[in-house]
Formats: structure tokens, sequence, C-alpha cells
């Protein structure tokens, strides 16, 4: 039960990926780029990209 798992999802200003835990699902996050505030999607497809 205490495994914590993140998603990726890009800002929606600056269009940076980070990661956010899958408890802020639809909770507020802050970019760590341009310090935009935004709501995190319940739903969102897991990038498979580089990083
Ligand atoms: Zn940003």
């Amino acid at each position: 039960m205490s495994q914590l798992r993140f998603f990726e999802y890009a800002c929606p200003y600056c269009q940076a990926r980070q990661r956010f835990p899958e408890l802020a699902r639809g909770k507020r996050g802050r970019c760590s780029v341009c310090q935009a505030v935004f709501v995190l999607p319940k739903e969102v497809p897991i990038a498979t990209g580089t990083l």
C-alpha cells in the first residue's frame, strides 16, 4: 500500500515534462520550470519517451 507511483505530465504552459505522484491526480501541481500552477488530470496516458 505504500508503493508510490509517478506519472509523466507536460506543463500546459511551457510543455516541460515532469513527474507527479499518482496521489496528485485531480489535484493542483506546480511546474518546477515556470512555476505555473495547474490541475493534474485524473487520467493521462503515460508517456513513453526518453527522459
Ligand atoms: Zn511550466
